[in-house]
């Protein structure tokens, strides 16, 4: 068979510094990872290590883990114990539960300065414990949450009041020769959240932390999100995600994976290359694409499957991806690897795609094996 592309790039990425949370590398030449966060309660440590095992099988690289009360920092430890993934925890308001945290050995703690009362003169302490557990540390600006001055000062959450807040955060930080941060400045809107981080590209070499914040259910969630990423990877902004969306967090995860595939940034696995169909289709291509894409649901092998209605475009396409079908006078002909190796009536189509998906992805896995 033949070795799977390599992901290719979209353009120049941005030179930041790279820190590492936990065995994932952040920033630099590493690959942009994907995070998501736990909507279970963290002093749960069952459901939470559940969760995050359904997380990882998804494609998850580094779980955050909300801190909002003494037993959820009491349960960090054993959580962080047997995740097979770094563990941040998200401190709100407590600095005592930063602490706790390192204490904990989580793999970074993400804290927002703007809504922790007297940050300034606690920074000293968090930079000094942080350093002597390896630590890094997320300053997470929201525009919800943003520092009282700054928003007095330019009025609203403008990019230039999130930069600013941000970099002021890490300012503190360096006072006490502390760098082992990453960044963030998350807004719901992506324009605003766009020249956010360009702004903050430019003036720092601190790796970034890419999120629209509050981005609404999935539909427009992950449109925001595709949308805001999208441009910012495009120009090489941007070494760790998080796709915020008001649904199950497994699905931020599968919309995380989805953008960086989209943009080269990941090995693709499977992608379905299927016909909006029009006037001219003479099979149904929603349902087909549907029932082969759900066949194929969870396969592990970088395979393109080309799903097309008629002969317009069916057999070129069909031809260019592993495996494909292109439809007419209700029947299918079977392409692999470029040649028609079958012709199936319209009802076998689906079985007969999925039967092959199979066996190609035996070989493929056979000579990733051998190799
Ligand atoms: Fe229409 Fe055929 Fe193109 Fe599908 S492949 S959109 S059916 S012309």
């Amino acid at each position: 068979g033949m070795p799977a592309a390599p992901p290719r790039p979209v353009g120049t990425r941005r030179v930041s510094r790279q820190i590492h949370v936990g065995n994932v590398p952040v920033g630099g030449d590493a690959p942009v990872s994907i995070q998501s966060m736990c909507t279970t309660l963290t002093s749960d440590v069952n459901a939470t290590l559940q969760q995050i095992a359904e997380l990882t099988t998804a494609g998850c690289q580094i779980v955050r883990v909300a801190v909002p009360s003494q037993d959820d920092a009491d349960a960090l430890a054993a959580i962080v114990r047997k995740s097979p993934i770094p563990v941040i925890a998200d401190i709100h308001f407590q600095p005592k539960y930063v602490f706790a945290a390192i204490d904990a050995g989580c793999a970074a703690v993400r804290v927002n300065p703007g809504n922790i009362k007297q940050f300034d003169d606690k920074v000293g302490e968090i930079a000094r414990a942080a350093k002597g557990a390896g630590t890094p540390i997320r300053i997470g600006v929201n525009a919800g949450s943003l520092d009282k001055r700054l928003l007095e000062k330019y009025g609203k959450a403008t990019p230039e009041a999130l930069c600013e807040s941000a970099l002021w955060e890490c300012s503190l930080f360096e006072e006490h020769d502390f760098r082992d941060i990453k960044i963030s400045v998350k807004h719901n809107d992506p324009v605003i959240m766009i020249q956010a981080y360009r702004l903050l590209a430019q003036a720092c070499d601190y790796p970034l932390h890419l999120g629209v914040t509050e981005a609404g259910p999935a539909f427009q969630g992950t449109v925001k999100s595709a949308v805001a990423f999208g441009a910012l990877l495009a120009e090489g902004i941007g070494d760790t995600i998080r796709v915020s969306l008001s649904a199950p967090p497994i699905e931020e995860v599968k919309v995380g994976a989805a953008i960086l595939e989209s943009l080269g940034l990941k090995e693709r696995r499977l992608e379905i290359v299927s016909c909006p169909a029009c006037g001219r289709a003479q099979v149904d291509v929603y349902t087909l694409a549907n029932e082969v894409s759900a066949g194929l649901e969870g396969m592990e092998v970088p395979l393109r499957v080309a799903v097309m209605g008629c002969v317009v475009n069916g057999p070129g396409e069909a031809r260019e991806a592993d495996l494909g079908v292109a439809s007419g006078n209700g029947k299918g002909q079977i392409f692999v690897r470029g040649k028609v190796i079958k012709t199936v009536p319209e009802a076998q189509i689906v079985e007969t795609l999925i039967e092959e998906a199979m066996r190609i992805a035996e070989e493929m896995e056979a000579d990733g094996a051998a190799s």
